[in-house]
């Protein structure tokens, strides 16, 4: 699997890449390259040009001030693991990071990569003989989806580790486009279609993450089939904040299951209840109603709604407990 040739430019600020973009429809935004040049190679994400954003000095800022923590989006995972106010503060954070991939991809892999990576699938992330010997699907070349078949929609799942960190601890994306810069919550980023589930014009990029100030305490786990080195099969991040027994703030987030990183409705319910065994039974049913994994890994859907109920009723019992 050889990688297709293509030209490389390699702007030197943000406004310059979007320009960049904007000329050549063709293009492709490139940081770390773990996720895209696999594709590249596969065959399935083929770009006559790339745009390497890792000469942007804007997209590797992290500065911390009153309003709260900036992270530039071209931050590499592994720095991002190791930066002191991550683990004080945003736990979550660094865990998810850590959790990505091995330490060579972390060295390599960004911030807003992660954010940005492509939806997978069983039957789509495989060589092209392997997908033109099963006629190909909807996601790429083909005309039917092997997942659901009846169906016309693509159900690739998001398995990027970070963005449930970011969307529990209630993150915002300030996005640069040629249209000039917006700021949304990280929610809006996504769209549960796992044919194009960014919500990004095709000039856009992501330049940076925000997190407020003052996040509750949280933690993030994920279940995979390596230990040592896979994308989250689920993945559930949790901030929590209790006093005198008490639930004070509550937000979960998922990654693995859906199209999209989903943030986990009815949790406001819970807020002045004690987290108690009703309580933890309460988390694991709204997963269990929410999620909607199909058949696009090895392990099964059930498991996959199983193991992030499992996963997110652990997490919230253990944050209590501390
Ligand atoms: C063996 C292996 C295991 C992996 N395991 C995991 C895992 O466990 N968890 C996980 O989350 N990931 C995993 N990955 C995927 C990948 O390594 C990470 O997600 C990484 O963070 C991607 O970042 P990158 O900078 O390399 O992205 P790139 O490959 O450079 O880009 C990924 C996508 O994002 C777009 N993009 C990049 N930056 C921006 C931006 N600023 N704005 C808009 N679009 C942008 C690109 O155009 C591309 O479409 C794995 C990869 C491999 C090869
Ligand atoms: S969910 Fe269906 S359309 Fe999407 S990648 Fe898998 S097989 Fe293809």
């Amino acid at each position: 699997m050889t990688l297709s040739d293509f030209a490389l430019v390699r702007p030197a600020d943000v406004e310059s890449a979007v320009a960049a973009r904007r000329d050549h429809p063709q293009s492709r935004y490139v940081a770390g390259g773990t996720d895209l040049l696999v594709n590249m190679r596969h065959g399935i994400d083929g770009a006559a040009q790339l745009i390497d954003l890792s000469g942007i000095e804007e997209l590797t800022c992290v500065k911390a001030t009153l309003a709260g923590l900036r992270i530039g989006a071209g931050v590499k995972l592994g720095a991002l693991a190791r930066l002191p106010l991550i683990a004080e503060r945003y736990r979550a954070v660094g865990e998810a990071a850590t959790a990505v991939a091995g330490p060579g991809h972390r060295a390599l892999g960004t911030v807003g990569g992660n954010l940005c990576l492509d939806t997978r699938c069983v039957y789509y992330n495989q060589s092209e003989w392997w997908r033109q010997a099963n006629g190909y699907c909807l996601k790429h070349r083909g005309d039917i989806c092997h997942v659901a078949p009846q169906g016309q929609r693509c159900h690739a799942a998001f398995t990027g580790d970070l963005a449930p960190a970011l969307l529990a601890l209630g993150a915002e994306v300030e996005i640069v486009g040629a249209a000039g810069r917006r700021r949304c919550p990280l929610a809006e980023l996504y769209v549960e279609d796992g044919r194009a589930h960014l919500a990004l014009a095709p000039d856009e990029l992501v330049a940076t993450v925000l997190l407020p100030p003052d996040p509750a305490p949280s933690a993030y786990g994920k279940v995979r089939v390596r230990g040592a080195i896979d994308y989250p099969l689920a993945g559930v991040a949790v901030a929590l904040s209790v006093a005198d027994g008490v639930a004070q703030r509550l937000r979960i987030a998922l990654t693995g299951t859906n199209s999209r990183p989903i943030v986990l409705a009815g949790t406001d319910a819970l807020i002045g209840r004690p987290v108690d065994e009703k309580a933890l039974h309460e988390i694991e049913r709204l997963v269990q109603k929410q999620v909607q994994p199909m058949r696009t890994t090895v392990a099964s859907a059930q498991y996959r709604r199983l193991a992030a109920a499992g996963l997110a009723r652990r997490l919230v019992a253990s944050l209590a407990a501390s």
